[in-house]
């Protein structure tokens, strides 16, 4: 079944259009709150579970709209460090989502819960040549049912133990129930565990903007996630008119540019996108999102040896940076499997940052030893697809 043909996930709805539907049902307005009530504060995943609706409205509802979030296939890390959820769709596709806890180096505010990374995209189009989630091509936009069913699934499942999950679970859906010692947290009302989005996962949530935003508005609502917009940043890669579009948005949104390169001559060597909308383009519209909503965006800057890291691309990035008036995040580049691409040494980066830092900008470098996973969406999926396509009956045990 393709995205199109699978009926709407009640998840992909506004409160409006619930109402709308409601009222031509001859239902009162106050039953969609209730119907929100089961999807956002209690997380039902049954029509059943709904008992203050009548049955009659609950067969109204299962017959219109499906009830699902993604499956969980994969699970690494434990309860109080940073979890990777691998996801299974409804159509066999996975994606990932990357749980970090509560750190005051990260985006938004110093925070005594979590940030979750979402992915929006199955796979991506853009090709950066060091990223994993575009090495197998682009497959689909995610729906926003399935955007925000990642914040739902982690909620659920975050504080189950870590268990590997049998090849057989992977390739036959008929497998993949619940087994007893992977008990999801039973759906009761429970404080929100995630007060931070990073839209940083699989793909470029640009190229999918009307199931983002859409997505996005309903995790802010009030009546929905109820996360501030403040708290939540959208990554690109640079796609110049979606940034002024998403300008023109009324919610405050938090802007990040992956720019890793501060020449077009750089930039266009590891991101084509480059040349596409090339860095006076990027700027200028980053400019308009700035003047429009008065906020500060953010740099990324990934340092990968012998590509980017050279100090010649210091007094560029700083003339950029003090332009929009940005902070530089400075990390580390992951290697990725396959790639070869690698990280400066620990001198090189620290020597770019002291650059940086000399010149006035805020700058950070992310220095966590050990770590594949800040920015590593894509990775987890892409070694699970490899394996299985390699060696059908490998066991996946190894965590990877
Ligand atoms: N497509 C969007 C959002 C997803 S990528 C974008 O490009 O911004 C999220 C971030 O992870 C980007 O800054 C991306 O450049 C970075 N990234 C990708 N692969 C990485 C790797 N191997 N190591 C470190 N950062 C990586
Ligand atoms: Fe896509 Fe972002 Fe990766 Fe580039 S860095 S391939 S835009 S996910």
């Amino acid at each position: 079944m393709t995205a199109s043909a699978r009926p709407p996930d009640v998840r992909s709805q506004t409160r409006e259009q619930l109402v709308a539907l409601f009222s031509e049902w001859q239902q009162p307005a106050y039953r969609v709150d209730q119907l929100l009530h089961w999807l956002y504060t209690t997380r039902a995943t049954s029509w059943e579970q709904m008992t203050n609706l009548s049955r009659p409205l609950r067969e109204k509802l299962a017959a219109t709209f499906t009830l699902a979030l993604p499956e969980l296939v994969r699970k690494q890390g434990s309860h109080d460090t940073t979890q990777k959820f691998l996801w299974r769709l409804f159509d066999g596709q996975l994606i990932e989502s990357v749980l970090i806890p509560a750190s005051p180096a990260l985006y938004g505010e110093v925070s005594d819960r979590h940030t979750l990374c979402v992915s929006t995209q199955v796979g991506c189009a853009y090709g950066c040549q060091f990223c994993a989630s575009g090495l197998e091509g682009y497959k689909r936009n995610l729906t926003p049912d399935e955007i925000i069913g990642q914040v739902l699934a982690v909620e659920r499942w975050h504080s189950a133990p870590s268990a590997p999950v049998s090849p057989a679970t992977l390739s036959d859906p008929s497998l993949t129930g619940t087994p007893s010692h992977r008990k999801p947290t039973a759906a009761t009302s429970r404080p929100r565990l995630i007060n931070n989005l990073v839209i940083m996962g699989m793909g470029e949530p640009l190229a999918n903007y009307d199931h983002l935003l859409t997505a996005l508005r309903i995790l802010n609502a009030s009546w929905g996630g109820g996360i501030g917009a403040r708290k939540i940043t959208i990554s690109t890669s640079g796609l110049a008119p979606k940034i002024r579009q998403l300008a023109e948005e009324p919610l405050q949104f938090r802007l990040a540019i992956s720019l890793h390169g501060a020449t077009d001559i750089v930039r266009s060597k590891i991101m084509p996108i480059n040349r596409k909308y090339p860095l006076t383009e990027l700027t200028s519209a980053c400019e308009y999102h700035v003047a429009r909503k008065g906020k500060m965006m953010t740099l990324e800057y990934i340092l990968i040896a012998g590509i980017n890291d050279s100090l010649d691309q210091t007094g560029p990035l700083a003339r950029l940076a003090r332009r929009l008036h940005a902070k530089v995040n400075l990390i580390p580049y992951n290697t990725v499997e396959g790639l070869p691409w690698s990280r400066p040494t620990e001198e090189v980066c620290e020597r770019f940052l002291q650059a940086m830092l000399n010149e006035e900008i805020g700058a950070t470098l992310r220095r966590e030893k050990g770590h594949d996973i800040d920015a590593a969406c894509g990775q987890l999926r892409l070694k699970t697809e490899r394996q299985l396509a390699h060696a059908p009956g490998v066991r996946l045990d190894t965590p990877p």
